[in-house]
């Protein structure tokens, strides 16, 4: 059996990640012990203090080195409680292996997939312009560190190795970051590891319900395919479409399936049924194939339909945004972008969107295809503030029509990235081929939204268009969505964003198929460029402690109160109070009666919308 390292689910992930003590934490919760490395003062010098250190900002600062690195939250803490810079060092081997891929030493991942036919893995681009692919294995195999061995320029890290870890700054200045953060790490290819222990490694097969085939099958083969009765169809039906696309006729095209399925199909399918498949696989265009087809094997009967358990849909953003196409719609200028980029960067960093709504973290793809690099770049600078820039936020301000390559473009893109869980398209107009004269707008704007909600729903991600509004208002929000109803009719999910131009505040529309119809109150904080959540008036929305506790000693005092009085009664800080009065008097919660004294509300309620504005505002989850 292949033994692993522990590896936790992302669920634990903290909700942010700002200094190097959370990145080490974060690692060990996973199970990767990690320790202290030395870091760069300035370009090139050491904090070591030596004026000629070989191994600038990559050394252990403990003095067993990687025999330290420990897995324990109280030992992490009192390291960087002592080195609070230190960059973050991994120790590898017990299951870890990383490959070091360094192109300065003529290192190329070119060079290393021509050895071994590599799967893709979480992987870290370095801060000198390398990789570090990060895979597991069985511990029970002693893998040692090599140099060179596989490839010139490319080492690898196991038993007694360690590596440094994203988001640590190189000594050049740049920081490492995750390029490929997946959940888990990948197992290590057979090939690779029998290149670096030199030793042949005994393939496990895996299967639902082991057939008798695989059970008794010879183990001294180094690798058997075998095909279960679940996979028969869709594994021939995917070959068939790889030939096709080769050019290959029906007869080839049988002799080729007719042999794999003898092979590998356990048991195998009747030569009618291979040759049917071949029959309708000529049929197909060359290119448009497998995906399709693998339809064939989806059929299922009703009761089979309901009987079993149908996964939950996906939401990016629960009650906002769900899996599948959703249309964000507004005027020119009314702050479209920016909520996009809020809510990408909550869903990076797995913090509340809007400032309050839990978010399903991830990676996400910002197509910022209306603005230049440097304006994009101001926007994050200023919604992240002093944040960490989320490594798992992409951007691209080119891309193909969706008709014309940015729909194959998107599925490579996923190959890449799998862990997407929102793509923004700002705008969709950027992506739409021109409207074909004498075509129809509803057809045309249908055949956009159709298969980029079929490519969303397959992988189980939110796709969120940015849409511009017609000049001229509707008085239905929904019919302001220029073009047709055939974007409208065809989304999962449409929204408007309408506000009166130099307000804070916003209206957020929306429906939707699973989503509640609804009408968000919006505010607008220039100072860090965010959208947030004000409370639906009607909602009854429980006050802090401290407040209600203020609020229920006014009531039951029966008359106006100073903030020292209260301060007092409720041995709080008199400074404390006063600025919880502060606010309170601003959400329409507690009301002044001049001279510093204060009272319950003249009509409770009143003023609900204001009160949770204040509220959120003050009382923010801070993540040091
Ligand atoms: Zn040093």
């Amino acid at each position: 059996m292949v033994e692993s390292f522990p590896v936790s689910s992302s669920s634990d992930e903290p909700q942010r990640l700002r200094t190097m003590l959370d990145f080490a934490l974060y690692y060990a919760n996973e199970g990767l012990r990690v320790l202290p490395l030395h870091s760069a003062r300035s370009v090139g010098s050491c904090t070591c203090g030596q004026a000629n250190c070989s191994s600038v900002a990559k050394h252990p600062i403990t003095r067993n080195g990687v025999k330290d690195a420990s897995c324990d939250p109280v030992q992490i803490r009192e390291w960087w409680r002592l080195y609070p810079d230190a960059n973050v060092g991994i120790a590898t081997g017990e299951g870890l292996l990383v490959v070091d891929i360094d192109p300065r030493h003529g290192g190329s991942l070119e060079a290393l997939q021509a050895l071994v036919d590599l799967p893709a893995t979480a992987t870290v681009q370095t801060g000198s312009g390398g990789l570090h692919l990060y895979f597991q294995y069985d511990k029970q195999l002693a893998l040692r560190n090599t140099a060179g061995k596989l490839a010139p320029g490319i080492d690898t890290r196991a038993d007694g190795g360690y590596v440094v870890a994203a988001p640590s700054r190189h000594a050049g200045g740049n920081r490492y970051y995750w390029k490929d953060r997946r959940p888990g790490y990948v197992q290590a290819p057979d090939a690779l590891l029998e290149l670096l222990s030199g030793k042949a490694i005994r393939q496990v097969i895996s299967s639902p319900t082991p057939t008798p085939a695989a059970m008794t099958g010879d183990t001294t083969q180094p690798r058997n395919l075998l095909v279960p009765e679940g996979k028969r169809n869709s594994t021939l039906v995917s070959l068939a479409g790889s030939l096709r696309n080769l050019g290959a006729n029906e007869e080839a095209l049988f002799i080729v399936l007719q042999a794999m399925n003898q092979a590998c199909c356990r048991p195998p399918l009747s030569a009618a049924e291979v040759r049917q498949i071949c029959t309708s696989a000529v049929k197909w265009e060359p290119g448009t194939t497998s995906e399709r087809l693998s339809g064939l094997d989806g059929l299922k009967d009703a009761p089979t339909l309901l009987q079993q358990e149908l996964p939950e849909p996906q939401w990016a953003v629960p009650d906002l945004l769900p899996e599948g196409v959703t249309l964000l719609a507004g005027k020119p200028k009314m702050g479209k972008s920016w909520l996009a980029l809020n809510l990408a960067v909550a869903i990076t960093q797995g913090s509340p969107a809007l400032g309050r709504l839990p978010t399903q973290r991830g990676q996400v793809l910002y197509l910022g295809l209306e603005d230049h690099e440097r304006r994009i770049a101001d926007r994050l600078r200023k919604v992240l503030q002093d944040d960490l820039p989320p490594v798992d936020l992409m951007w691209g301000g080119y891309w193909r029509s969706l008709t014309d390559g940015g729909l194959e473009d998107l599925k490579g893109y996923l190959t890449m990235y799998p862990a997407t869980r929102l793509i923004i398209i700002d705008t969709l107009a950027r992506v739409r081929p021109p409207t074909a004269s004498g075509g129809s707008i509803y057809t045309e704007d249908y055949a956009i939204i159709t298969p980029l909600k079929q490519f969303a729903e397959a992988h189980h991600l939110s796709i969120l268009l940015i849409h511009h509004l017609r000049k001229n208002g509707a008085s239905d929000p929904m019919d302001e969505i220029s073009g047709s109803t055939g974007l409208t009719g065809a989304t999962d999910c449409n929204m408007v964003l309408q506000r009166e131009r130099g307000q804070r505040e916003a209206t957020l529309h929306i429906t939707g198929r699973d989503v509640e119809e609804q009408t968000l109150h919006l505010t607008f904080d220039e100072d860090c460029a965010t959208w947030s959540l004000l409370a639906n008036p009607t909602e009854t929305k429980k006050l802090s402690p401290d407040r209600q506790a203020i609020l229920d000693l006014l009531e039951s005092m029966d008359r106006p109160m100073s903030p020292s009085e209260i301060s007092a009664l409720l041995s709080m800080e008199v400074e404390h109070v006063r600025k919880k009065l502060f606010l309170m008097k601003g959400a329409g919660q507690v009301s002044s009666v001049g001279r510093g004294l204060y009272q319950p509300p003249d009509e409770p309620g009143s003023q609900g919308v204001r009160q949770d504005a204040f509220d959120f505002n003050d009382e923010r989850p801070t993540f040091l």
